[in-house]
């Protein structure tokens, strides 16, 4: 009886106040991430990509399970794979900008509501049980920006596997990653991240962040995971971007 009433009244609620649009002001009646006008240019990720890093590569270029782009053959990265689900564009880089520096809460459950059932499925399928890290931020940056991104999507994504929230953390802050060019992210990160959690069990750890542009952040923190024990990392992002190198501006 009581259910059933709430029901109504949540049904009342959302046609009334329909759920926000992560990339924009508007409303999305479709209760997905985006709304009308922002949905087209939402691009999910396709293949053929890189199994490494999961760029998108040349459609004529052959494909299979150890299809790698040329930087990752050149220099693999410590992680063992990507998954994303929409590219690093359009209105996602729309919606992950409203959430990091406008602090939009709404656009960030509006995004986990659209990649909840993606993310859970892609983690269940690794293991149920394997422990899922967020990607973590000196306490200087988090102070500055006031929340955690990668901790607070988790608790707003609908995920089943256990999240280890403290065991990685960054020991020193450094500069914004988008003033600086590939080499400097690169070295800008080098022993910025270690492993203060459990002795390691799974050996295979997934790693959650909100964004993946040149990799430099999941490759230095993979590269820590790795001296901890684990033997596998994979990273869960959002969305990545749809170019192989730093050229382009990133957050
Ligand atoms: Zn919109
Ligand atoms: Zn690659």
């Amino acid at each position: 009886m009581v259910r059933n009433y709430l029901r109504t009244v949540g049904r009342h609620f959302s046609a009334l106040f329909p759920p926000a649009c992560a990339g924009c002001d508007g409303v999305s009646i479709t209760g997905l991430a985006f709304c009308a006008i922002c949905a087209p240019v939402a691009h999910r990720i396709e293949e053929p990509c890189c199994s490494r890093c999961q760029v998108p590569m040349d459609l004529f270029r052959p494909t299979g399970a150890n299809s790698l782009c040329s930087r990752c053959q050149r220099q693999p990265p410590a992680f063992d794979s990507v998954h994303a689900l929409w590219e690093y564009d359009g209105s996602v880089a729309d919606a992950i900008r409203r959430i990091k520096y406008g602090g939009d809460l709404p656009a960030l459950r509006a995004l986990c509501r659209g990649a909840s059932p993606w993310l859970s499925q892609h983690l269940y399928d690794l293991g149920p049980d394997l422990p899922v890290i967020p990607v973590p931020a000196h306490p200087t940056d988090l102070q500055r920006r006031g929340f955690h991104l990668p901790s607070l999507a988790l608790r707003f994504l609908s995920v089943s596997n256990p999240i280890v929230p403290c065991g990685l953390r960054k020991e020193r802050p450094t500069p914004r990653q988008a003033t600086l060019s590939l080499e400097e992210r690169h070295r800008n990160l080098i022993d910025a991240f270690r492993w203060h959690g459990p002795s390691v069990e799974s050996k295979i750890a997934l790693l959650f962040d909100d964004v993946l542009t040149t990799g430099a952040t999941a490759d230095a923190a993979s590269r820590a995971l790795k001296l901890a024990g684990f033997d596998s990392v994979h990273i869960f992002v959002f969305a990545r971007a749809p170019f192989i190198s730093g050229s382009k501006p990133a957050t």
